[in-house]
């Protein structure tokens, strides 16, 4: 029961397919209280991200996720690209020279990659942002580590937790980035990174469901 490096390509494959796929409707949540670039920022970081495939092929799971950072943080501007470079990018830190991640090792990385995230931002629980999807899906997943949960069961419930988390920012106002511009205009409007972040961890629990 572990996620094997085809496995991580593969999700990272799912990420691209999937931010393609909801490009418009991300474009949307950032036109309401942002400045209508994220779905576009996700989805021409996660081209490029896939114009690297050829290299990733053959390597160890955190150098995969370094060239995921290393190729959002070189291709994607705004907070959102820079966030999710670091994201990948921490969590590369945690699985270098790994071919296989566990349960365990898969919350080690997503703690780390959480983390990065926070230092950087500097964003907190309700301050309407990415951060709102990921805390609790970390803490879903450390739940599940404790409950000795199936690797497939853990992820499924990683992710609903960051869908609650994201439908969760809707009533929220802004604190941190440019939502935060519009003060209490930001309320009524759900937050477009947090929607990415669930996007991402829902593709991580449908490509892995199986492993
Ligand atoms: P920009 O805001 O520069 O246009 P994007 O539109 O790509 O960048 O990303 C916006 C998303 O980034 C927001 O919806 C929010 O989730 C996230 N975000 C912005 N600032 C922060 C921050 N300081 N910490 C965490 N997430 C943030
Ligand atoms: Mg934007």
């Amino acid at each position: 029961m572990s996620i094997s490096r085809d496995d991580t390509l593969n999700w990272i494959k799912s990420c691209a397919a999937v931010l393609a796929e909801n490009r418009d409707y991300l474009t949307q949540l950032d036109a309401a209280i942002g400045d209508a670039d994220h779905g576009a920022n996700m989805d021409r970081g996660f081209k490029a991200v896939m114009a690297k495939m050829p290299e990733m092929a053959d390597k160890d799971i955190g150098t995969i996720f370094k060239t995921v950072g290393m190729t959002l943080l070189s291709t994607v501007g705004g907070a959102g690209g820079p966030l999710y470079g670091t994201f990948f990018l921490q969590a590369g830190m945690k699985s270098a020279g790994k071919m296989e991640l566990s349960l365990e090792d898969w919350t080690i990385a997503l703690e780390a990659a959480l983390a990065g995230v926070v230092m950087r931002g500097k964003a907190e629980l309700g301050d309407k942002t990415m951060v709102d999807a990921l805390m609790p899906a970390l803490n879903a997943l450390k739940q599940s580590l404790q409950d000795h949960q199936p690797l497939g069961d853990a992820l499924r419930a990683s992710a609903q937790a960051a869908r609650e988390g994201m439908i969760a920012t809707v009533p929220l106002v802004a604190r941190k980035g440019r939502a935060s511009y519009l003060g209490e205009r930001s309320a009524g409007h759900q937050d477009p990174g947090a929607t990415s972040s669930y996007l991402i961890l829902n593709a991580a629990a449908e490509t892995w469901k199986n492993t």
